[in-house]
């Protein structure tokens, strides 16, 4: 089953502002009201609280974990990012870790979310479905509100890039969030897909946030065995066996392995602390990648700035014909 080099937009495109249209309010949001959900937490296998509260302006997306008492709080940043194999985990100075983050930070960018206080009574973000629906869903019923102070937005001024082996990930300038991903797996039914998504007009919330984590049937049992992904199960990822998905009701999308990679991007994405006005790449990437990618954005200050809404018109437009990608080789480099 192939699905390369799909576009999805949407058929109404935002032409009546005349700032860039990954801002549907240049105004920073948070939740009206607090909103809570329990789940089952993918690696430990034990029951999850999480509750989203809301936060000032300017405070960014702060985790807190609440099982242990006078443990500090860990900012939502690439810079926190501390393991990123099996999902991406942030950690603090003390050693406090909270894993499993991406898929609600896909969610809180999605909903343009970007003040927020997440407890969570444990050490992994809950995984609910094994999308970001779910979390959607919790902000949505909270409501958002809107703050007297401008969203950051991450201009990438020039193209970069990082590589591992036949791995890579990039960001290029673009006057809109784009996410474009690629996978090639030796597999029939997950093969070779791919999907670019422009997050403009709701695109997320229909195209993306219900795309489930998925795995294959063979890494399940070695995870388990190994003490991992004991709350694994059909409810909250799309098993592959023998080129057959174990899930009685099948796929939600025909290609929803691609844009759960998708999915993961835009939440591992959300870590730089803003919203990126740019275009992101990934083939046969994850979360590794996408964190490196990240580093060596901010390693640069010659590659982003932040949007200045204030006096935008008046600026140099972003160089759009940069030739020379700045590549960065990380064949040797560690997660
Ligand atoms: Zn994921």
């Amino acid at each position: 089953m192939n699905h390369v080099g799909q576009e999805v937009t949407s058929s109404k495109v935002e032409t009546a502002t005349p700032v860039a249209p990954i801002l549907n309010s240049i105004k920073q949001k948070t939740l009206l009201r607090t909103m809570n959900c329990v789940g089952i937490a993918l690696h430990s296998g034990e029951k999850v609280s999480l509750t989203l509260r809301p936060a000032e302006a300017n405070t960014g997306i702060i985790f807190r974990r609440t099982d242990i008492p006078g443990s500090k709080e860990i900012a939502a940043s690439w810079e926190n990012v501390v393991d990123t194999r099996m999902c991406t985990t942030i950690g603090n100075e003390d050693g406090v870790t909270i894993s499993t983050v991406e898929h609600l930070m896909a969610a809180l960018a999605g909903c343009h979310v970007d003040n927020v206080y997440v407890d969570v009574n444990g050490p992994e973000v809950p995984v609910m479905d094994g999308s970001a629906q779910p979390f959607v869903f919790l902000i949505e019923c909270a409501s958002l509100q809107e703050q007297d102070a401008p969203r950051q937005v991450i201009e990438i001024l020039k193209p970069i890039r990082v590589e591992i082996g036949d791995k890579m990930a990039e960001l290029v300038p673009r006057d809109t969030f784009s996410v474009g991903f690629e996978i090639d797996f030796d597999c029939e039914i997950v093969a070779k897909q791919s999907i670019t998504v422009t997050m403009i007009n709701g695109t997320f919330k229909k195209e993306i946030a219900r795309a489930r984590t998925f795995g294959f049937m063979h890494e399940v049992e070695q995870l388990q065995a190994a003490g991992l992904g004991l709350g694994g199960s059909l409810d909250n990822a799309v098993i592959v066996e023998d080129d057959k998905v174990l899930n009685e009701d099948g796929l939600r999308y025909d290609d929803e392995f691609v844009r759960h990679k998708v999915l993961d991007a835009v939440g591992d994405l959300y870590l730089s602390g803003g919203m990126i006005m740019g275009s992101f790449k990934g083939v046969r990437s994850g979360h590794t990648l996408t964190n490196q990618l990240l580093r060596a954005l901010f390693a640069d200050q010659s590659t982003w700035r932040y949007v200045d809404f204030a006096d935008r018109d008046s600026q140099a437009e972003p160089n759009l014909a940069a030739k020379s990608v700045e590549v960065v080789n990380l064949a040797t480099a560690t997660a």
